[in-house]
C-alpha cells in the first residue's frame, strides 16, 4: 500500500482536484490518502481567530465570509453548471456552520487559548478531506483525531507514537487488501488524555502522512505538492536551479531545515527509521521525475554537493573573553540560558583556542538572546573576564548540502575560493564531522551573488553565467556585440559558458538588463537608454554586485580608464581595448595588476599590442616557462 499526501496548493484549484482524482485513480494498490487544508487556508483560520478574540466583529466575519467563498468557489468550480451533491453542499455547510459558531464564543469571550485555536484550525483539513472523499467513488473518510493522539508538554503538542501506532493499525490494516481508498484529514489530532482537538503544528499533514506510513509500513509515501521536487537552489533567486534527482534522507533533512519549505522536516524520521522511500511530486507536472529520498545515493546520482540553501534575516551572536579558554561548561550555560528563553539555535561555531564562540540565529531572537546571555554571564563581564555579547545582523546563513563531500577533499576549499574570488567574505563557518552540510554566514547583501556562484562553482548549473558590462561602441565594440551574438550558443554547447550582456554603455549613455539586453536591437535600446557618466556607469555596475562580472572597454577614454581601479576593487575583471591603462604610468599599471592579482580576477589588455595579435599571451606563457628573461 501507498500512503500519498496532497498539500494546499494542490487541493485549492479545479485543475489540481481533477488531478489528484485522476492520481488516486490510477494506483493500484490500497491507499491512504492526507490532505492538508485549501491553500492559504490555516493562515485565515488563524487571523480570523485572531481578530475575533480582539473584538474586531468586522474583520472577524468578513474573514469568515471569505473562507465560505473559497471552499463553496471551489466545489462550484469542479461541478461547473451541474449539481453539487447535496451531501457534500450541507456537509460543508456544517462544518463551516459549527466554525461560525466557534469563532462568535471566541469573539464573546474574547479569548483565543491553544485548544480553541487548534480546534478551529481543525476546520481547514476537515472541510478539504470532506470536499476530496465526495469526489472519490467508494473512499472511506476518516476522522484523524479517532487515531492520531498527542500530549500537550511545554507549550506545545507532542505525538503519542505509541498509543498512535496502535491505533492506526487497529483502524487500517484490517482494511487492506481491499484496494480502497482512505481520506485522512492531516494535522489534526486529539489530545490522548483529554480527547479535545489538536494539531501537530504548521506543515504538519506531511507528519500525518509520514507516520501512517510508517506504522503500516506502505511501500512509499508520496508528497504531492505544486513544484517539481527539490531544487539545487532556491529558484527565485538563482535561474539555473533545477529539480534533484534523488536524495538521501540526511540530505533532504538538511536541505529542508535550511529554507527548502517542500517537505515539513520531523516528517522524515518516521519512514527513514522504516526505510521508506519518499516522493516529491507535482500535482500539476505529474508525469515529471520529482525527487526520490531514500537511505542511499543512486548509483546515477553520485555528486558530492546536491543543492545549495540559505536562510535570510540571521544574526550572529558572539560570546567572547579570555576567561573562557579552558573553563568547562561555559557552553552548556549558553545553551542551556538560551532554550530556558525559548530562543532556537541553528549554527554553532566555536574557535579551537575556546575565546570565542558564535551563535547563529534568527534577527528576531538577536536583542532577546543578547539579553539573556548578558544575565546568565553578568558576573564574568562585571569583572572584565568576558566581554559583553555582540550581535551583527542582517546576515544571511548558507549551507551547501551533499553526503558524497564526506572524504572529498577539497570542497571546502573550493568554497571559500569560490566565494572570495567575488569578494564574498565569510563571517563565520561550521561543518559537523558527519561532513553532510557546511554551513557558513555572510553578509546579507552578498546572498543572491553567493547562491549563484556556487550554483555555478559545483557544475549544479547546467552553465556557467558570465555577466559582461560593455563600454563604447564604436568600431571595436559594435564588432565584439556582433561576435558575442553570433558565438553565444557555441560557447553554450562546447564550453559550458553562458555571455550575458547585461550592460552596454556608450559615452552618454548606459543601457542595463539584468536578464541579458536583445543584441539584436542593442542599438535602438541604447538610444532610449538613460544618461550616464563613468562614475554613475563604475557605481551602477559595483552595486549591483553580480557574480562573474567582467567589464570590457571599447573606448578610448581617460576617464572610463580611470574606473578600473574601483571595478577591480569589487572583483569584476576587466578587459580593456582601451591603451590608456597599460600604457600610462607603471605604478598605476603595478596597482591595477596586483589588485587583480589580490582579488583573483583578470586585467587583461591583449588587444593594446601589435592591434590584436596573440603577442602578450605568447609573451607572458614563455616567462612562465622560463624560456626567456624578461621582465
Ligand atoms: N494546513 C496546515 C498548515 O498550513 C498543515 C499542512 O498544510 O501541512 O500548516
Amino acid at each position: 500500500m501507498k500512503v500519498l499526501k496532497f498539500g494546499g496548493s494542490s487541493l485549492a484549484t479545479p485543475i489540481g482536484i481533477k488531478n489528484i482524482c485522476e492520481i488516486i485513480a490510477a494506483e493500484p494498490t490500497d491507499s491512504v490518502v492526507v490532505v492538508s487544508a485549501l491553500a492559504g487556508v490555516t493562515d485565515m483560520l488563524l487571523e480570523t481567530a485572531r481578530q475575533a478574540a480582539k473584538g474586531n466583529e468586522d474583520a472577524y466575519r468578513d474573514n469568515l465570509r471569505r473562507l465560505q467563498s473559497i471552499h463553496f468557489d471551489l466545489i462550484n468550480q469542479i461541478f461547473e453548471g451541474r449539481t453539487v451533491p447535496s451531501a457534500l453542499k450541507k456537509g460543508l455547510t456544517a462544518r463551516l456552520g459549527e466554525l461560525q459558531s466557534l469563532l462568535y464564543g471566541v469573539y464573546l469571550l474574547r479569548d483565543l487559548s491553544w485548544r480553541s485555536r487548534d480546534l478551529i484550525l481543525s476546520y481547514g483539513e476537515i472541510s478539504s478531506a470532506l470536499i476530496l472523499s465526495s469526489l472519490i467513488e467508494e473512499s472511506q473518510l476518516h476522522d484523524a483525531r479517532e487515531f492520531i493522539k498527542t500530549e500537550h508538554r511545554n507549550g506545545r503538542n507532542h505525538i503519542d507514537l505509541q498509543l498512535t501506532s496502535q491505533l492506526i493499525a487497529r483502524r487500517f490494516l484490517p482494511e487492506m487488501g481491499s484496494g480502497r481508498v482512505h481520506i485522512v484529514p492531516g494535522f489534526i489530532a486529539s489530545d490522548s488524555t483529554s480527547g479535545q482537538t489538536t494539531t501537530l503544528g504548521r506543515g504538519g499533514s506531511d507528519y500525518t502522512a509520514s507516520i501512517i506510513a510508517a506504522t503500516l509500513n506502505a511501500e512509499a509515501l508520496e508528497i504531492w505538492t505544486n513544484v517539481d521536487g527539490f531544487l539545487t537552489a532556491d529558484p527565485r533567486v538563482v535561474d539555473n536551479a533545477y529539480t534533484i534527482k534523488s536524495l538521501t534522507y540526511a540530505e533532504a533533512t538538511e536541505l529542508c531545515n535550511f529554507g527548502a519549505k517542500v517537505l515539513y522536516p520531523p516528517a522524515i524520521f518516521p519512514v527513514c527509521k522504516s526505510d521508506i522511500p519518499i516522493y516529491i511530486k507535482n500535482t500539476y507536472n505529474p508525469g515529471g521525475p520529482g525527487t526520490i529520498i531514500t537511505s542511499r545515493s543512486r548509483e546515477d546520482d553520485r555528486r558530492a554537493i546536491k543543492g545549495v540553501s540559505s536562510i535570510k534575516g540571521t544574526s550572529l551572536i558572539t560570546v567572547a573573553g579570555l576567561s573562557m579558554v579552558g573553563v568547562i561548561g561555559v557552553n552548556q550555560r549558553i545553551f542551556s540560558a538560551l532554550a530556558a528563553n525559548g530562543i532556537s539555535v541553528f549554527m554553532v561555531s566555536q574557535a579551537s583556542s575556546e575565546n570565542s564562540t558564535s551563535i547563529g540565529v534568527r534577527d528576531v531572537d538577536a536583542a532577546a538572546a543578547v539579553e539573556v546571555l548578558n544575565r546568565e554571564f553578568d558576573k564574568e563581564i562585571a569583572t572584565g573576564a568576558m566581554y559583553p555579547m555582540r550581535a551583527e545582523s542582517g546576515l544571511a546563513t548558507m549551507a551547501i548540502v551533499g553526503e558524497n563531500m564526506r572524504h572529498t577533499a577539497g570542497i571546502a576549499g573550493k568554497l571559500f575560493r569560490s566565494l572570495g574570488r567575488n569578494g564574498i567574505s565569510v563571517i563565520a563557518c561550521a561543518q559537523g564531522a558527519s561532513e553532510t552540510n557546511i554551513s557558513f554566514v555572510i553578509e546579507g547583501r552578498h546572498l543572491r551573488k553567493a547562491l549563484n556562484v556556487l550554483h555555478d562553482s559545483f557544475f549544479l548549473s547546467e552553465y556557467t553565467d558570465v555577466n559582461i558590462f560593455l563600454c563604447g561602441v564604436g568600431t571595436v565594440g559594435r564588432r565584439l556585440v556582433e561576435q558575442i551574438a553570433s558565438q553565444q550558443v557555441e560557447l553554450m554547447e562546447t564550453h559550458r559558458l553562458k555571455l550575458k550582456v547585461i550592460s552596454i554603455a556608450s559615452s552618454r549613455k548606459a543601457l542595463f538588463d539584468l536578464e541579458g539586453i536583445d543584441l539584436s536591437r542593442y542599438r535602438e535600446l541604447l538610444d532610449q537608454a538613460p544618461e550616464s557618466n563613468p562614475k554613475l556607469l563604475a557605481d551602477t555596475i559595483t552595486g549591483l554586485n553580480l557574480y562573474n562580472s567582467v567589464f570590457v572597454d571599447c573606448t578610448a577614454s581617460a576617464d572610463i580608464a580611470a574606473i578600473y581601479p574601483q571595478l577591480l576593487a569589487h572583483n569584476i575583471s576587466v578587459v580593456a581595448a582601451n591603451k590608456i591603462a597599460a600604457s600610462g604610468p607603471y605604478a598605476l599599471y603595478r596597482s591595477l595588476k596586483d589588485t587583480a592579482l589580490r582579488r583573483g580576477v583578470k586585467f587583461l589588455f591583449e588587444t593594446n599590442v601589435g592591434a590584436g595579435l596573440p603577442l602578450i599571451s605568447t609573451i607572458n606563457e614563455q616567462i612562465a616557462s622560463q624560456q626567456v628573461e624578461l621582465m
